[in-house]
């Protein structure tokens, strides 16, 4: 066991301050990383404060952060895919049994024995893991990824939340050249889906509630941009698209949207509001339009869309902060006040 440095919150009303955290001695199949970069996601702030408490009730201390590219710095004995020095990344899950059908099948994420890379059980150490806003994290060599280290690793980061999650559902839902697919939400998940859905040759269109977001909505790789507050652009896209991915972090009327989708279409839900969203039975049955759900991606997928990311040189568009800025970094999400992912430069750490 060693001492890493973190910061943690105390409680759902606390601020996040430093704290010492124990990091497990390798065993011969894991991985010590150094981390330099750790994003901010919507999910870290949700979890801080408690906001899931039904679903995955939040322990305290909490360490967050899922977004995770370092540097290797130890490997244990087994270990033959990485060495010293190497970049690499973790993202949202360091365990999963390995033997069940979904893991068999690539499906890390729906694993019944799934380890969140933070607020889970820790079988190392006992009581929870500890995330990313940390300056050094061990994970078993089967959780850690490869990075295209020439990619501008502050914008890797995000992408192993941020990046998979919307990745993910796009590919799923087939070959999207061409089709009109909308991104509800500019934030961090919104902008990555808009980079993907550009690249992937989609006709796309934002939704988006801050029209000071429009130049760069445009700029990212939308075709159109709609100021969802304003019901006469809404009805100008009604039952036009293919498929739409709901990025959105708060309450919404998700019926205004699923009135959008053409006969067949499909909304995908991977934004995660704290509250159910009531959905009205004609907004599906007129249309046999479908909704469903995605969370985040399997280990494979995970690194193809990072090999991806290398090919075409995405990144995310990143505000890199100092982790002394982590409680402001959190209110400004909150309003939607992020260009358009918060990474945190671990080397601040050092002086805590
Ligand atoms: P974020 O950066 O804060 O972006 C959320 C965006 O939602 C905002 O930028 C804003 O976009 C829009 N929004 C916020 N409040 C709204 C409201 N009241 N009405 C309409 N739009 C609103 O958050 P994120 O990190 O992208 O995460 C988004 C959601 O996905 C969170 O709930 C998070 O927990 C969830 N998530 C899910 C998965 C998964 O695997 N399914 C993975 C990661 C995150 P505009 O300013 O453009 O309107
Ligand atoms: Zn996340």
């Amino acid at each position: 066991m060693y001492n890493a440095k973190a910061y943690s919150a105390a409680s759902a009303t606390s601020s996040l301050s430093p704290m010492k955290i124990n990091r497990r001695d390798l065993d011969e199949h894991d991985v010590q990383i150094e981390i330099l970069f750790c994003g901010i996601c919507h999910s870290d702030i949700h979890q801080v404060r408690n906001e899931w408490s039904s679903i995955m009730p939040t322990v305290y201390p909490i360490v967050p952060g899922h977004e995770i590219v370092g540097k290797v710095a130890r490997v244990g004995s087994a270990v033959t895919k990485y060495k010293p020095g190497d970049i690499v990344a973790v993202g949202c899950m360091v365990d999963s049994d390995g033997t069940c059908p979904q893991c068999k099948a690539g499906l890390e994420q729906f694993c019944q024995n799934m380890i969140l890379t933070f607020n889970s059980p820790d079988k190392h150490l006992g009581g929870v893991t500890y995330g990313g806003y940390s300056d050094s994290i061990v994970v078993s060599d089967r959780f850690v990824l490869r990075v295209p280290s020439y990619l501008n690793l502050a914008g890797v980061a995000p992408l192993l939340c941020a990046g998979i999650t919307t990745y993910s559902p796009m590919i799923r839902w087939g070959d999207i050249k061409g089709k009109k697919v909308g991104i509800l939400g500019l934030g961090g998940l919104g902008h990555m889906g808009v980079k993907f859905a550009h690249v992937l040759g989609a006709h796309v269109v934002v939704f988006t509630t801050s029209a000071s977001k429009k130049e760069d909505a445009l700029r990212l790789g939308a075709d159109e941009v709609v100021i969802s507050r304003n019901s006469d652009e809404m009805q100008k896209h009604n039952s036009s698209f293919d498929f739409i991915l709901d990025t959105i972090s708060a309450d919404h009327d998700i019926n205004a949207y699923l009135n959008l989708l053409h006969h067949d279409g499909n909304l995908t839900l991977v934004g995660a509001p704290t509250k159910p969203l009531p959905v009205s039975a004609f907004s599906l049955i007129m249309g046999r339009r479908s909704i469903s759900g995605s969370n985040i991606g399997g280990i494979a997928e995970t690194q193809e869309m990072l090999d991806f990311c290398g090919t075409h040189n995405i990144t995310a568009d990143v505000e890199v902060i100092p982790i002394q800025k982590v409680n402001e970094a959190y209110e400004r999400m909150l309003k939607s006040d992020v260009k358009y992912r918060f990474s945190i430069d671990m080397a601040s750490l050092k002086s805590e």
